[in-house]
């Protein structure tokens, strides 16, 4: 039955599990099962032959107990508002579980960022920036990359709103800017370098060596790639790896470094040299030790979840196993890292972009490293805890953390008036 639930009923229904763990009163579960507001906005857009399109774009704010709004942007031609909800509720429970001090959003825009050109990509995005202008901003929601979104939308994004609101330049609006304009040392990567820190955290508790070991990536866009990179830096095996045109596998390894190279000249990683090409599917169900899904959400589901053969999922993706998938692989002993810890490396560096932007700072590479290696170890550690004491997957357990430390803050903030 829940395999046919939308992205935000599956949030709701991982909402209900966690707050009947967590003994939370029906109050309480009611103001979290919905986000606090949901902006959805027409952005109209002239295209290069002239003519104007009317593209949807959403912002969902979904709680702010903890702090400002704060999640990315995605451009895909199947964003709905119930993804963005979902995606907005996710970030809440991100950011609480990071232990970083904002809430959740998320927006989106429906459009087919591959169809367009540089000058039509750069109108719907100012577009889109100017439409929601009034509900974003440095202390109330901080907006960063997504889906097919990175630094060049996050810089079109502040230079609209910085014209906006007085024309002076307010690096603090959004994260993950190119580094020219107040991004971060090691954002882009940090997305990647969470996941692969919490892939090592896992092993420890579960005795397994990763030296050597195969992994399975699905989905090499940016938390794809940078986790490929990393775990074969901490000596991982990357045996396939997949992208939304083709799949491609190798039992005795696969370099990473030449793939980011065949991947950024041909835009997929078809064809590459040192692999043969298998079926999409069969990358998910490859025998492995760590599987990384870092493609889009409802991946591993009822009918290919019994076929898993990682010991650890780690999700880079947002929302790639559905609860019926979840059930399964707990049952079959397989340890899966959610994406609400997994990737939470993305966000946490956006925070401490932000950080440098408010203090108009620049930390140095290593010091980010650092910092993020701490925070992510730790969450992991905090979660973990609530795994074994209540028994439960990961997912319940990272959710019921989470919820732990916002409902806290809602309690002692008070309900007004
Ligand atoms: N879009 C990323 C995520 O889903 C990053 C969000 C952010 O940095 O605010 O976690």
């Amino acid at each position: 039955m829940s395999e046919s639930l939308n992205p935000f009923e599956v949030a709701v229904k991982q909402l209900d599990e966690a707050a009947k763990l967590a003994k939370l009163d029906k109050g309480m579960r009611d103001i979290l099962a919905s986000p606090n507001r949901v902006l959805t906005v027409a952005v109209p857009a002239r295209m290069d032959n002239g003519e104007i399109k009317v593209y949807t774009g959403f912002r969902s704010q979904h709680n702010s107990a903890r702090g400002p709004y704060k999640g990315g942007i995605r451009y895909h031609p199947q964003v709905t508002v119930d993804e963005v909800k979902a995606l907005s509720m996710w970030m809440t429970w991100k950011c609480a579980i990071a232990n970083i001090p904002y809430g959740g959003g998320k927006g989106g825009i429906i459009c087919n960022p591959k169809e367009l050109s540089e000058n039509e990509l750069e109108r719907i995005t100012r577009r889109y920036a100017y439409s929601i202008a009034d509900i974003i901003g440095p202390l109330t929601d901080i907006p960063a990359p997504d889906v097919y979104t990175g630094g060049k939308e996050m810089a079109w994004i502040m230079d609209t709103y910085s014209a906006l609101k007085g024309n002076y330049l307010q690096p603090d609006v959004i994260t993950g800017k190119p580094l020219s304009i107040g991004g971060s040392l090691g954002r882009n990567e940090a997305t990647g370098r969470g996941v692969s820190i919490t892939v090592r955290e896992a092993a420890k508790k579960l005795g397994i060596k990763l030296k050597g070991a195969p992994v399975a990536i699905q989905g090499f866009g940016n938390a794809g790639q940078f986790a490929a990179v990393l775990l074969a830096e901490m000596g991982m095996k990357v045996i396939a790896v997949s992208d939304s045109k083709g799949s491609i596998h190798n039992r005795d390894g696969i370099s990473v470094d030449s793939l980011r190279s065949h991947k950024l000249k041909n835009g997929a990683v078809s064809g590459f040299q040192g692999a043969s090409s298998i079926a999409d599917k069969e990358v998910l169900e490859l025998d492995c030790t760590v599987l990384v899904p870092a493609a889009l959400e409802n991946q591993i589901t009822k009918s290919n979840a019994g076929k898993v053969k990682a010991k650890i999922v780690a999700e880079a993706a947002n929302g790639p196993t559905t609860p019926d998938a979840d059930d399964i692989l707990f049952g079959n002993d397989i340890l899966v890292i959610p994406d609400i810890l997994a990737n939470g490396g993305g966000v946490t560096v956006s925070y401490f972009e932000w950080l440098q932007n408010l203090r108009r700072e620049y930390w140095t590479e290593a010091e980010v490293n650092s910092r993020l290696d701490s925070n992510i170890s730790s969450a992991f550690n905090d979660v973990y805890n609530n795994h074994k004491e209540f028994n439960v997957n990961m997912r319940k357990a990272s959710t019921l953390l989470a919820i732990n430390r916002v409902v806290e803050a809602m309690k002692i903030r008070g309900l007004w008036p």
